[in-house]
């Protein structure tokens, strides 16, 4: 359960008005589940502050932001290196 006063955003969330039709945690063979909760994603006024959140407290399961946890390894990894550097 995400903590509404550390992620404020969350309220605002395009996920939050969907049916549970759709899973926000598809399995990474299931290619149509993963199209669908990216297209909630894609309409997400949040979407930013969502990948942000997720990337920062190392989210491994899910989508958020849009992206898959594969994805989101990849963006993390360059993050950890642009926070390495700015240290
Ligand atoms: S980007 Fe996707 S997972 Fe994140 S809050 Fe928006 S709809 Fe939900």
């Amino acid at each position: 359960m995400i903590d509404l006063e550390v992620t404020p955003w969350r309220e605002a969330a395009a996920c939050v008005q969907v049916t549970h039709e759709v899973s926000f945690f598809p399995e990474s063979d299931d290619l149509a589940g993963i199209s669908r909760a990216k297209a909630v994603c894609a309409t997400c006024p949040v979407a930013a502050e969502c990948l942000t959140w997720a990337i920062e407290s190392n989210q491994t399961e899910g989508i958020w932001g849009g992206h898959t946890p594969k994805e989101r390894r990849t963006i993390r990894r360059r993050w950890l290196e642009e926070v390495k550097k700015a240290s």
